[in-house]
């Protein structure tokens, strides 16, 4: 028992619940005289069935039952408002036990759906070109919320357990707001919860996590968690990449290079992802994408090229059609994957670089937000 769950036995608080790794599950129900077999009871509940209340829990005796509901609580985050897309994305603005909010999204394609997950409320990045940067960052997310998210898409999708091929959620991208990397044990540890197989049970072929370069931890992100990598590079110098994504001037575009090569796991059957945002006369030319071949040549790689999704404010605009064509083109004949970030769910604003803003910006004017013309 940690001293955060003392302080609350203590006070009579009750100990939640979602979260808590397996250990820690073990832990906690151990402190109360309850065997070992109960806490894998428990987390088949929580995370097989996606049960909300100790109620639900039949397997377990009313007695049992009743001393579990008097120490512990079981809570999802609120949602604030949940908009589904005329293209199936659907995104929910989640609210947390203090009221801060943060957003998730789900991206469904033919056969798999991503959940794109928030790790932060806002950023503490500001990376020029994306608006969540612009937002102070108000905290980190516990991984009960991080995880809290997942729950709250499969609660609303009415997949517990549900059968697994035909699943709607089947991939979580660590895309949303916040840079995960600066929240890595909350972030590694609901990962951990959501590739249990006893549970919610999505492996980590199916969990990619995007950082804009946080270099000391990205080893610890291969060896630990084994989920996939990408990597926000949107520049080919260090002279550009230090205005465009900050961090750059802590860990240069070298470190981090040297950083992918040396990714556990990382091969053609599993290629870093590089996401280069483009933008129109900045980073965008044939030049720069040459020199992005030379960069990646000796890095499985595939590069997810993402049409600048434009907010009120900024001074970038996005590259044109033919221009992200020809940089595509460059990559492919250098034979790598450069799949261009189809436009998806623009009539909600779930786009990238966009999340949560609107809602604050909505609230601020008290009236529905017209579509932005350049959705991501
Ligand atoms: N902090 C993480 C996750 C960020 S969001 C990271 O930096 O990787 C996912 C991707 O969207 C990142 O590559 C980010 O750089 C990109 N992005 C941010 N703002 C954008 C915008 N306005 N248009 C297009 N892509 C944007």
């Amino acid at each position: 028992m940690d001293t955060t769950q003392e302080a609350n036995a203590a006070a009579g608080a009750r100990t939640e619940l979602i979260g808590l790794t397996r250990q820690e599950l073990g832990a906690a129900l151990a402190a109360i005289g309850m065997p070992a077999f109960r806490a894998r009871q428990l987390w088949h509940w929580l995370y097989f069935h996606g049960a909300t209340s100790f109620d639900a829990m039949t397997t377990l005796s009313k007695d049992a039952r009743a001393r579990l509901a008097e120490r512990f609580s079981i809570t999802r985050p609120a949602i604030s408002r949940e908009l589904t897309s005329t293209d199936g994305t659907r995104k929910w603005l989640v609210r947390f036990g203090d009221g801060k909010e943060a957003e998730c999204v789900h991206i469904p394609e033919e056969d798999r759906g991503a959940l794109c997950v928030s790790a932060q409320v806002g950023c503490t990045l500001t990376c020029a070109f994306c608006h969540t940067g612009t937002q102070r960052l108000v905290r980190n997310l516990t991984a009960g919320e991080i995880v809290g998210q997942v729950m709250v898409a499969r609660d609303s999708y009415g997949e517990w357990p549900g059968r697994p091929q035909e699943r709607r959620l089947t991939n979580i991208v660590m895309m949303g707001m916040g840079e995960p990397l600066y929240n890595y044990d909350n972030v590694a540890n609901a990962l951990r919860i959501a590739m249990d197989e006893e549970g919610i049970a999505i492996s980590k072929r199916k969990i990619t996590l995007s950082t804009a370069g946080v270099v000391p931890l990205i080893e610890r992100v291969g060896q630990e968690l084994g989920v996939g990598l990408a990597v926000s590079l949107h520049a080919v110098t260090d002279e550009l990449r230090d205005k465009l994504v900050p961090i750059n001037r802590k860990h240069p575009i070298a470190e981090l290079m040297a950083a992918c090569r040396a990714y556990p796991g990382a091969r053609n059957s599993r290629r870093i992802t590089f996401e280069y945002v483009m933008l129109k006369g900045v980073n965008d030319s044939p030049a720069d994408a040459r020199a992005l071949v030379k960069l990646i040549h000796d890095i499985p790689a595939k590069v997810n090229l993402i049409p600048f999704n434009p907010w009120p404010g900024t001074a970038f605009e996005c590259s044109d059609d033919a221009t992200i064509d020809k940089f595509a083109q460059i990559l492919m004949d250098a034979h790598y994957a450069a799949p261009v970030r189809t436009p998806r769910g623009r009539d909600i604003m779930a786009a990238c670089g966009q999340l949560k803003s609107d809602s604050e910006r909505e609230r601020r004017v008290r009236a529905p937000m017209a579509p932005q013309p350049q959705a991501v």
